[in-house]
């Protein structure tokens, strides 16, 4: 409740949600935020989407964790959506201002005090850990949290469990888009801020809904389209901003490699690729070369593509009069999930980088490439080495040299084995090899591939630590559950899409007895006998940035109030770095390497028995696994029930009205929602947000993995509908 009688504060802060990163202004009341206003940055100009701007009252919500839980002896089942709750939830239409919640699940857990839960959490991973080795041990950080608390830990996890088996939601988002990147460039950085579009000659955006899914970005490319940018919209779903493409391409879901190869055979047929630039910063065209010109003439790109070989000419026309070859212009490729959530994610990111390449369009402004981050720290969670091959800023767990500096400063001997992916690590815990972990802000039950098989690796572990704001259908799993602090709750940094490092601070005290996260992992690390003691926040990132080359010059002080673009040599007089690469790249020898790239189909392919495809996403209102979101009253009263969009014709051959229930059926699960008509969406596709916990579309996806990346397949798999009205 607020009291009107007290005095307002302001604090400046940043958003909590996407990795566009929006500065924003909150006024506090006592303990509770009351307004949240844009303010002026490079990142946003003032602007905010609903998120932003509404989003923030799940922090007060009553459901938030405030005093440690532990499991009763009795043997209540693990794990939310049983049979029966899963049928009494399933598409109903659930009260506003709350997420359904099995209300049956807190009677499985106890409260406890801190010190009996950390002793608890302590002892139980230092006897797997005696027992089955480190390697039976894994944790997942979270891209929400901060780069003090991604950094701490990771270093909790490979100094104190002994194992690189650490990851996030980085595998689920962009791994193969960082994959590719590493392997051609030299860096998973993107190479220009997202505003730079407004310098653009040509924007070419595929894979990626930016209005639904980065909208303060979108703004700038209606924007620059406003100011002449030719705009290119290459994607299987017909969103908002192809109402202001100058071509869209709307092709068959899983066709990019092909679309692609196609373009860059008519570029480079017609000599509209820039041969100066080829010949002084890349190697390995020749073989790019030979590939698309024999095998991908627009005819045979469109035979997969599905998109015409005119309308393919046109596209290269318009990317060749962006070339720098004796004419003026420049090309930017922003791209999303729709490119890297494939098991051919890899490659698809590959033949964005070679267009790139091929066309000069690196190092300059308004050109080059920006996989836009989801999360509003998955750019920061990477960089401070939330993942199992690379230390923090990507330096290489298997490099000597490397560890050893790692080892020095952390006072114990690490492994040099790189760890295992998100994926992975579920596979591990079906199979027993995984016994302990530890997840920290992360929700893996409802965020990754196939539901029903992570319920069999949860359910499998000897012992499973939650560290969350509430209890969240991982949390239905654990054995301890460790109440953390939200966003506003805590100071610490984040660094958005751009590589902007910007400081969240404290707005609100915590609930009860919930914690700030990076204390509450020096407490299990002391309990396992790694030392982990800081003064402060700031300390935490001083030890973390003295340890890399990306955020060196950096600390809380110099990140003034919108932050610095890392890298930055000198961030008392400058903002940072907006474009990279105008001199060559971080490889051995400064050049980028092109990889050709041959087409591949999905993994599972519609057939009679499951005819559609399944493509997963999400909405403008809601927020991945919806455990913030779905706790916040506006943005829950606009989009409160799971649904399905098919297209208008699907839905007449099919026989169904708009809103009636279904049933969506895979080889591995199903789910009742609701059906939407939409003509966005491509006949013959089905698309799923994973918001919902009453209909989560990770039941039906596939697991299988990107080799490189090992991503999974979130953008295809074969389904099939029938009216829930049917037995
Ligand atoms: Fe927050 Fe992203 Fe919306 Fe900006 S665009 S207000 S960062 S959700």
């Amino acid at each position: 409740a607020f009291d009107n009688a007290l005095p307002i504060t302001n604090i400046d802060s940043v958003c909590p949600y996407c990795g566009v990163g929006c500065s924003i202004t909150y006024q506090k009341q006592g303990n509770s935020i009351v307004k949240a206003d844009g303010r002026e940055s490079p990142v946003n100009h003032g602007r905010l989407c609903v998120k932003g701007r509404y989003g923030w009252d799940y922090t007060m919500h009553p459901q938030r964790l405030t005093k440690p839980l532990i499991r009763r002896e009795e043997n209540y089942p693990k794990g939310p959506l049983s049979a029966e709750v899963k049928s009494s939830l399933s598409g109903k239409k659930k009260k506003p201002g709350g997420i359904v919640t099995d209300e049956n699940v807190y009677a499985a857990f106890r409260e406890a005090t801190w010190e009996e839960a950390l002793d608890l959490v302590a002892s139980k991973l230092t006897a797997i850990r005696s027992e089955h080795g480190n390697n039976a041990l894994a944790g997942f950080g979270s891209a929400k949290c901060s780069n003090e608390e991604a950094y701490l830990f990771q270093k909790l996890i490979r100094a104190g469990f002994g194992t690189n088996n650490v990851d996030h939601c980085t595998r689920l988002c962009h791994a193969s888009s960082v994959a590719a990147l590493m392997e051609t460039i030299g860096s998973g950085a993107v190479t220009n801020v997202f505003a730079d579009v407004e310098n653009s000659a040509v924007c070419l955006i595929t894979g990626s809904n930016a209005t639904a899914n980065h909208p303060v970005a979108a703004t700038f490319m209606k924007a620059a389209v406003d100011h002449g940018t030719k705009l290119i919209i290459v994607d299987p779903r017909d969103h908002d901003l192809t109402r202001y493409a100058t071509h869209f391409a709307q092709i068959n879901p899983g066709s990019d490699v092909a679309f692609y190869n196609g373009v860059m055979h008519c570029l480079i047929r017609d000599g509209l690729i820039d041969n100066e630039y080829i010949d002084e910063f890349t190697e390995g065209f020749e073989d790019l070369k030979q590939l698309v010109l024999n095998e991908w003439s627009p005819e045979a790109a469109s035979q997969i593509c599905g998109i015409e070989p005119e309308q393919i000419e046109a596209i290269a026309q318009t990317i060749g009069e962006a070339t720098p070859n004796g004419k003026s212009g420049s090309m930017l490729i922003f791209w999303g999930m729709g490119i890297s959530q494939h098991t051919h994610g890899t490659d698809n990111a590959r033949c964005l980088i070679s267009l790139c390449l091929l066309t000069g369009n690196i190092g300059k402004p308004g050109s080059g490439l920006h996989p836009l981050r989801g999360q509003n720290n998955v750019q920061g969670a990477s960089d401070a080495g939330l993942i199992p091959m690379v230390f923090p800023d990507y330096q290489s767990v298997t490099n000597d040299e490397i560890r050893s500096k790692f080892e020095r400063s952390w006072g114990v001997q690490l492994d040099p084995n790189p760890g295992l992916t998100v994926v992975e690590i579920m596979r591990g815990a079906l199979a027993r090899s995984i016994r302990g972990m530890y997840i920290m802000g992360e929700n893996p039950f409802l965020s990754d591939p196939n539901a029903n098989k992570v319920r069999k690796g949860l359910s499998s572990l000897d012992f499973l630590v939650v560290q969350d704001i509430f209890l969240t259908e991982t949390a239905e799993f654990a054995d301890v559950i460790l109440p953390a602090s939200s966003f506003f709750e805590k100071t610490g940094t984040y660094t958005n899409t751009d590589r902007r490092v910007q400081l969240g601070r404290k707005v609100l005290d915590s609930p009860g007895e919930a914690r700030v996260d990076w204390e509450i992992i020096c407490e299990i690390a002391r309990r396992m006998g790694l030392p982990m003691d800081y003064e402060d926040v700031s300390s935490v990132f001083d030890e973390f940035a003295s340890l890399t080359e990306s955020y060196a010059k950096l600390s809380h002080q110099a990140l003034g109030s919108t932050g610095k673009l890392w890298p930055c040599e000198d961030a008392e007089n400058s903002d940072g770095e907006q474009i990279l690469f105008g001199d060559g790249f971080p490889t051995p020898n400064k050049r980028a390497q092109f990889v050709p790239c041959r087409f591949l189909p999905a993994k599972e392919l519609p057939d009679e028995d499951y005819p559609l495809v399944l493509t997963t996403g999400r909405v403008l209102e809601h927020w991945h696994t919806g455990s913030m979101t779905r706790r916040s009253d506006a943005l829950d009263a606009i989009e409160p029930v799971a649904f399905a969009a098919l297209n208008p014709e699907d839905l007449a051959n099919y026989q169904l009205e708009d809103g009636e229930l279904i049933r969506v059926a895979s080889r591995r699960g199903e789910i009742e929602l609701q059906v939407r008509s939409d003509y966005s969406v491509e006949e013959g596709t089905i698309f799923i947000p994973f918001h919902f916990r009453e209909a989560s579309a990770n039941i039906l996806t596939i697991d299988e993995l990107d080799p490189y990346g090992k991503i999974p397949e979130f953008k295809f798999c074969a389904v099939r509908i029938e009216s829930a009205a049917k037995a």
